[in-house]
C-alpha cells in the first residue's frame, strides 16, 4: 500500500506527524509538496518569508535525497496535482497535517472530494481549538485563563518517523525566487540560516540565554529571544521539539531558577492562543474582534500617503518607532517590544488602518504567521481579545527610555543618530543648533522632527475610541 503525505507547512522530517503516522502503516511512502499558484497569486508574500521558505524546501528534498529517499515536488494547483498523483501512482491514503488559516481551512475542505481514505492530523501546533476550552465548553478569549490550563495538560511528545522507502517519481524543479517574482532589495541584509539544521542551530545556540529570558526579552538592544519565529513558521523545528527540549535543558540544570524556561514556554501558549482564536474566528482575519470598533474610519494609506511613507521608511522623528521599523527593513524582523509599539504608534498617534499595517507586515515579515499577526496588531490597536485598552497609549519615547536606555538600538538603527549622547537619543529634537552640530546631525534635515505631536494625537485617539463606543 502506498502512502502519500502531503507536505505543506512543516518542512521537516523529524516529528512531521503526517509522516510519522504514515510510517507506521505504510513501507511505501510518496512526500508530496505542492508549490501552490493559487497561494502565490493570492498572499502578501515577501523577499525574506519566500526565500526563508524556498531554502528550508529545498534543505529537506536535499536530506530526504541524501538517505535515498525524495521529496516529490509539483508546481500548480495542489487539488489538481494532488488527483494527477492519486491517479499515475495509485495510491491508497494521503496523510497531511491540519493548516488553521482561513485560506487553508477552505483549500483543505476540497481534498474530500479525492478518490482515496484521506486522514489528517494535529501538527504545527500544541493544542488544537477544542482541546483547551472553559469549562462551559466554550472557547477562551483571555489568554491567562487558556495559558494556565496549557501549562497544566499532557504535552504530546516529539516522534520519529519508522523506516520508509520512497519510490522513484520524477519531480518537478522548485522555482527560483526570480521566477516566482522576488529579488532581494537593496536594502535589505540576509540574517536567517534557514532549513532543518539552521533551526537546530538556533535552539541550541538559545540554550544559553533562555535562563533569562523573563529579564531580558523585553530590550530591544539585547539579541535575547530566540528568533525561531520563522522556524515555528515553515516548521522546520516542531512545537514539541522545542517545548521537550527547553524541558530537558530545565532537568539537567534542576538547582537554576527556570523562570526564564516558563517564560519562553508562555510565549508557545501565546502561539497556540492565536491559533485557536483565528480558528475560532476567521472573521478575525479582517474584522476587529470587539464589533463596538467595527465601524471606527481608520486612515488608509492612500488617505495618509506621507505619513504612512515616513512611517513605513522610519523616518517619523521618534527614534525608537523609527528603529523598529528599519529592522523590519533591513531583516525583516522586528523585535517583539518594538511590534508592540509601533503598531500602537499606528493607530494612536497616526491613525492607520490596521488592514494596511498587516498587509505590509505581511510583506515584510520572514515569520509572517497569519494568527500571530492578527492578534498582535488587533493588541495594540485594542479592538482585538485581551487587548490593550484602548485609553492606554504607548508612550514611543518612554518606551526607548525604558527598553533601549542607553540607546544602543537606535544607534544600531538609525545610524543618523550615533553620536547623539544618551540623555538626548530618545528626544534628539530637544537639542540645540550647536549641539547638533557638534553631533553630526541636522535636525528637519539629516533627521526629522516628529511626525505629530504624541500628547494630542494620544487625547484625540482615546476620544475617537469613546465616541465609536457610544
Ligand atoms: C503587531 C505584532 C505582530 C506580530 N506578528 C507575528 C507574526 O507574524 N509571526 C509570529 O510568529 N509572531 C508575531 N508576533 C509575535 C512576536 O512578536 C514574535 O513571535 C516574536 O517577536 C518572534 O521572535 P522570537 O522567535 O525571537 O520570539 P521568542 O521571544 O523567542 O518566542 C518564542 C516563540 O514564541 C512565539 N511567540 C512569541 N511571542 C508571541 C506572541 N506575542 N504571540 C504569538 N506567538 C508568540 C513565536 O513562535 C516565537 O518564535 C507579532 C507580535 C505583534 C505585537
Amino acid at each position: 500500500m502506498t502512502a502519500i503525505v502531503w507536505l505543506r507547512r512543516s518542512l521537516r522530517e523529524y516529528d512531521n506527524t503526517a509522516l510519522v503516522e504514515a510510517s507506521k502503516r505504510h513501507d511505501e511512502i510518496i512526500p508530496f509538496y505542492v508549490v501552490d499558484k493559487n497561494y502565490f497569486d493570492k498572499a502578501e508574500l515577501g523577499y525574506p518569508r519566500v526565500r526563508f521558505w524556498r531554502e528550508s524546501l529545498k534543505e529537506l528534498k536535499q536530506s530526504l535525497k541524501s538517505q535515498g529517499k525524495d521529496l516529490v515536488i509539483r508546481n500548480g494547483d495542489p487539488i489538481e496535482k494532488l488527483e494527477k498523483i492519486i491517479e499515475e501512482k495509485s495510491a491508497d491514503k494521503l496523510y497531511f497535517n491540519r493548516d488553521y488559516s482561513p485560506y487553508s481551512t477552505e483549500r483543505d475542505k476540497e481534498v474530500r472530494g479525492l478518490d482515496l481514505e484521506v486522514e489528517s492530523f494535529k501538527d504545527i501546533v500544541m493544542f488544537e481549538k477544542e482541546e483547551i476550552l472553559t469549562n462551559s465548553g466554550t472557547p477562551y478569549k483571555v489568554y491567562t485563563y487558556y495559558k494556565n490550563k496549557w501549562f497544566d495538560y499532557e504535552k504530546p511528545r516529539p516522534q520519529k518517523p519508522e523506516e520508509y522507502s520512497v519510490p522513484d517519481i520524477e519531480s518537478e524543479k522548485i522555482p527560483s525566487l526570480k521566477n516566482l517574482g522576488f529579488e532581494k532589495p537593496n536594502q535589505t541584509e540576509w540574517i536567517w540560516n534557514p532549513g532543518r539544521e539552521g533551526g537546530k542551530q538556533r535552539l541550541e545556540e538559545f540554550e544559553e540565554k533562555i535562563w533569562n529570558y523573563d529579564e531580558d526579552r523585553d530590550y530591544a538592544w539585547k539579541d535575547s529571544t530566540s528568533k525561531l519565529s520563522p522556524h515555528l513558521k515553515f516548521g522546520t523545528v516542531s512545537v514539541r521539539e522545542v517545548f521537550w527540549e527547553t524541558e530537558r535543558i530545565k532537568a539537567r540544570n534542576p538547582d537554576s531558577d527556570g523562570s526564564g524556561i516558563e517564560t519562553w514556554q508562555e510565549e508557545l501558549a501565546w502561539r497556540d492562543f492565536y491559533f485557536q482564536m483565528l480558528w475560532n474566528f476567521p472573521e478575525s482575519g479582517e474584522k476587529a474582534l470587539q464589533k463596538q470598533f467595527r465601524d471606527i474610519e481608520w486612515r488608509s494609506k492612500e488617505e495618509a500617503e506621507e505619513d504612512w511613507e515616513r512611517f513605513i521608511e522610519g523616518r517619523t522623528g521618534f527614534p525608537f518607532v523609527d528603529a523598529g521599523m528599519r529592522q523590519l527593513k533591513k531583516t525583516g524582523w522586528m523585535h517583539n517590544r518594538l511590534r508592540m509599539v509601533v503598531t500602537s504608534f499606528a493607530c494612536k498617534d497616526l491613525w492607520l488602518d490596521w488592514r494596511d499595517l498587516h498587509d505590509y507586515f505581511s510583506k515584510m515579515f520572514v515569520d509572517a504567521e497569519l494568527s500571530s499577526m492578527i492578534g498582535g496588531i488587533q493588541w495594540a490597536y485594542s479592538i482585538g481579545t485581551d487587548s490593550q485598552p484602548y485609553f492606554r497609549v504607548f508612550n514611543p519615547w518612554t518606551q526607548g527610555e525604558k527598553y533601549d536606555p542607553e540607546g544602543e538600538y537606535i544607534r544600531k538603527w538609525v545610524p543618523e543618530l550615533q553620536d547623539v549622547p544618551d540623555e538626548h537619543i530618545h528626544r534628539p529634537q530637544k537639542i540645540n543648533k550647536l549641539q547638533q552640530e557638534n553631533y553630526g546631525v541636522e535636525i528637519g534635515k539629516d533627521y526629522p522632527d516628529p511626525i505629530v505631536d504624541h500628547d494630542e494625537m494620544r487625547q484625540k485617539s482615546t476620544e475617537k475610541f469613546e465616541q465609536a463606543r457610544d
